[in-house]
């Protein structure tokens, strides 16, 4: 197979993951730790460089996300392997949103990894789309709009659900890098507003609107 790939410059990947490590590895250090994902990514990149091949993209991945940073984080350290970067079988929607948010996020504010893989157990348009957030969060991706809007607090004037609601209905595929915030007062709402290309500060009767 590395013959073949090689002869097609096509490259491969490495891909250990926690819940599989080769037998001898696992009882050499008891569980699954950074440094035994290490050894057997390490293991294959040989196996690899015996065949001359050397085109390889190494993932570390786990469930535990603070286990695949510390494996990330020592593939980035000790080699210069281009990296994959995920959290495995992270869960339904909500819960692995957040946990590969985390996971893959903290590398890539490192400035770790070169791809990622968003793993949710949903229909995978969304893990496209939740990856696609995760890049943009950094700055990583083209943005498309990005909303802004405060967490609602005894100072609310405003429906502001309801006013989010609308607004994001009537966003929906439109495709422009444009930041607009939404606040639902005139004390905290008009330093995030100014700061946005539009943005609004809704008071009692009135908003002031920044543009
Ligand atoms: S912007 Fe105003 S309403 Fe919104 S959370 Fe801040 S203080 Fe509360």
């Amino acid at each position: 197979m590395l013959t073949a790939a090689k002869e097609k410059s096509i490259p491969i990947r490495i891909g250990v993951n926690s819940g599989s490590l080769e037998e001898d590895i696992l009882e050499k250090h008891g569980y699954p730790t950074a440094e035994a994902l290490f050894e057997s990514a390490m293991r294959h990149v040989g196996i690899c460089e015996e065949f001359g091949f050397n085109d390889v993209i190494i993932s570390v991945k786990s469930t535990d996300v603070r286990l695949m940073i510390e494996a990330y984080r020592l593939v980035a350290e000790r080699t210069d392997i281009p990296l994959h970067l995920g959290v495995t079988e992270a869960g339904p929607t909500k819960v692995g949103t957040i946990k590969s948010a985390v996971g893959i996020g903290t590398l890539l504010a490192e400035g770790i990894g070169d791809t990622i893989r968003v793993s949710l157990t949903d229909d995978p348009v969304k893990e496209i789309e939740v990856g696609k957030e995760i890049l943009r969060s950094l700055s990583l991706a083209s943005r498309n709009i990005e909303l802004i809007a405060c967490p609602t607090c005894g100072r609310l004037e405003v429906d502001l659900f309801g006013i989010m609601a609308q607004l994001e209905a009537k966003l929906e595929g439109i495709k422009k890098p444009v930041k607009i915030a939404v606040l639902g007062c005139v004390v905290n709402g008009p330093g995030e507003a100014s700061e946005a290309d539009i943005g609004i500060a809704a008071g009692k009767g009135v908003a002031i609107l920044y543009r």
